[in-house]
């Protein structure tokens, strides 16, 4: 229970890797607000839920990730935040030239703008309580790049540079910023991929997940949400308190290639 008494909020967080991270915070003792666009009975059952097998108090606010306003209310709506998890993310696959625009500016917005509201927002909390961790959900996509994903890996080299200048503006300060940037997880966003990769290569599912997206992953699986929530723990602990400004790659290897 190391975390006891601090408060988390993680943006995008009814599904997938923002849901693992809400679950391993609240098991490590963190206090957690949840957070998606949409304001579904299920959504609050989440937190409900969470709430009722760790014993913390856990909580779900709207708020939609592609609006400033919303971005910064979500912190204030949360009250304290000592610990902040950038995890909002959407994709989409186009070659350049063909690139939507609308999709190209959301993308943008949700994956990176929205960092910068909620950080500008929840600094002068953590300042105030004398302590902060901020977690930035990057990708291997912020270290590397591949075609047809323009916006999510300018969106998420930005990220990285947003880490890593926020690390400076709080370096003498008890407050850390760090990104990790996670290799292929069978989440929602990925699920998504899938079906439009089958088609373009005339491959079924299992072959799309081993010879499309696992060959980029040289341990040849996916990572779990868990792991990313285990190294978003390890960076809220003690043990962390001087890694700051850096990217933690949990990829299977992929970086390394
Ligand atoms: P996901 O689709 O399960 O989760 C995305 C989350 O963002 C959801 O909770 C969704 O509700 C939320 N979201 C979307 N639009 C929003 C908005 N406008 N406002 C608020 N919340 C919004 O996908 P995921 O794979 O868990 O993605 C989470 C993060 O991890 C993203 O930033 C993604 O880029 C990153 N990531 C994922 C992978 C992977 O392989 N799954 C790899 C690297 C990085």
């Amino acid at each position: 229970m190391a975390l006891k008494g601090k408060t988390a909020v993680i943006t995008g967080s009814n599904s997938g890797i923002g849901l693992g991270i809400a679950w391993e915070l609240a098991r490590a003792g963190a206090d957690v607000v949840l957070n998606s666009f949409t304001d579904r009975d299920e959504d609050h059952a989440i937190a409900e839920t969470i709430a009722e097998e760790t014993g913390v108090t856990a909580r779900y606010i709207q708020a939609d990730m592609s609006k400033g306003d919303d971005a910064r209310a979500l912190i204030e709506k949360a009250g304290a935040c000592d610990i902040l998890v950038n995890n909002a993310g959407i994709q989409h696959v186009a070659p350049i030239p063909e690139f939507p625009v609308e999709k190209w500016d959301a993308i943008i917005a949700i994956n990176l703008t929205s960092a910068f509201h909620t950080t500008a927002a929840a600094l002068p909390k953590m300042r105030a309580a004398g302590w902060g961790r901020v977690v930035n959900i990057a990708s291997a996509h912020g270290l590397t790049a591949s075609p047809y994903k323009s916006a999510y890996i300018a969106a998420k080299h930005g990220i990285v540079g947003l880490t890593k200048t926020t690390a400076l503006e709080t370096a003498e300060e008890p407050i850390t910023a760090n990104a990790i940037c996670p290799g292929y997880v069978l989440t929602p966003l990925v699920e998504a991929q899938i079906p439009d990769t089958m088609k373009e290569y005339g491959m079924d599912r299992e072959t799309v997940i081993r010879e499309v997206m696992l060959t980029r992953q040289p341990s040849k699986q996916f990572a779990t949400v868990e792991q990313m929530g285990g190294t978003c723990v390890f960076l809220c602990s003690d043990a962390a308190a001087q890694v700051t400004g850096t990217t933690i790659s949990v990829d299977g290897g992929w970086t390394a290639l």
